[in-house]
């Protein structure tokens, strides 16, 4: 396994790149332990598949370098690095058995029959594929095919990480949760370095120690979900993240409390210490689950319309129209919903202050 570095990576797909849009990379600079689990997530033409090709060196970046344990393989073709990819469509031979198919990489290097009737019965056992060993690839579903394609790669004990991308796309959505549950566990009980490209949040949030949120061909946060959710350092982050993702205010700052149309939401010392040394457009965020609605006025809240309740099962999302924003409060089964007007409170250890987009601490 490897540990994964980026160095001043950028990369265009035109010639003379000029101006910063013309990058589908902008500039990548980080550095992924090995052994860790990472999940690329952001949205469609933000970037993860040219980085993931970066890496695997399917491309070869404009600028920077990719080092794998301080070794340089920027130059290095995909099959010199070592790696293992993981593709929306498993990649297998159809006509071999499922044994065949987890025994090629290893065959392909020369290894013995022994050795290789080993490792393969192993990782089968693994993979929960032993039932299926002797059985032609193709008549086998999405979910036992993708399965195939992840035991090609970790047949091998020297590959140095496994590129997955979008690994679950065709994957039944009832055995989307099954699938991504074995490739955690799988990463527990190999400790490979695992980069997983998606812009699905809840396979990102559910897979990952690390979350790289990526957005316009920048890395705008590395966290764990618990940081993503609570301090996301961008709005972009705070938008991304969570469903619905956290609300955005307009604000300015008027003593301690901050000022949207005739409401005041109070801040208290510190944050407005916080707001007052800003320079930027400020922006106040919350949390729809930390927003708390009263049906009557209380100390500190600030009176707003009620647009719609949306039914969610085991809650309701509750929007709220303060000023000429839109504001959305997760509300708990069973808690009373108030008609037409609500008293919105804004717990200060939940307040969250941004200037230029950017998270202030
Ligand atoms: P998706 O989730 O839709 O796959 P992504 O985040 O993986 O998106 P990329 O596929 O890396 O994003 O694309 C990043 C940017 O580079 C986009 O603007 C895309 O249009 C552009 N791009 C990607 N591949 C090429 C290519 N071969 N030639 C030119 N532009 C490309």
């Amino acid at each position: 396994m490897a540990k994964i570095e980026l160095k001043e990576i950028a990369h265009a797909y035109g010639v003379n790149p000029k101006k910063p849009t013309d990058y589908a990379l902008k500039r990548i600079h980080n550095v992924w332990q090995d052994g860790g689990a990472y999940a690329l997530l952001g949205p469609s033409g933000c970037g993860k598949t040219t980085l993931l090709n970066v890496i695997s060196g399917l491309l070869t970046p404009s600028q920077g370098q990719v080092l794998f344990d301080d070794k340089d393989v920027t130059g290095l073709a995909p099959e010199k690095r070592n790696i293992a990819q993981v593709f929306q469509f498993p990649v297998l031979y159809d006509t071999m058995s499922v044994f065949n198919n987890l025994a090629f990489p290893l065959r392909n290097r020369g290894f013995n029959e022994a050795d290789v009737r080993s490792r393969v019965t192993e990782v089968a056992d693994i993979l929960d594929l032993t039932p299926f060993l002797a059985k032609r690839a193709a008549g086998l579903a999405a979910d036992a095919k993708q399965k195939i394609s992840l035991g090609r790669g970790i047949v091998r004990r020297d590959v140095a990480a496994i590129l997955f991308d979008e690994p679950l796309t065709v994957i039944d959505p009832n055995l989307k949760w099954e699938l991504r549950c074995k490739l955690k566990e799988i990463h527990e009980q190999l400790k490979l370095t695992f980069v997983y490209v998606t812009h699905d949040q809840v396979e990102a949030l559910t897979f990952a120690d690390q979350v790289i949120v990526m957005y316009e061909g920048q890395i705008v946060q590395i966290g764990t979900p618990q940081e993503l959710f609570e301090n996301p350092s961008h709005t972009f982050v705070g938008y991304f993240i969570g469903s619905p993702g956290m609300n955005f205010l307009p604000i300015t700052l008027d003593a301690q409390s901050a000022r949207v149309g005739d409401a005041a939401i109070f801040l208290g010392e510190n944050l407005a210490g916080l707001a007052a040394k800003a320079k930027g457009d400020l922006k106040l965020g919350i949390r729809p689950l930390y927003l708390e609605v009263h049906d009557t006025a209380v100390d500190k809240g600030v009176r707003a319309r009620i647009k719609s309740v949306d039914d969610q099962g085991s809650f309701k999302i509750l929007t709220a129209i303060l000023g000429d924003h839109l504001l959305c409060a997760r509300i708990p089964e069973g808690h009373p919903i108030p008609q037409q007007e609500v008293w919105l409170k804004f717990p200060i250890d939940w307040i969250r202050l941004f200037s230029n987009d950017l998270l202030l601490t």
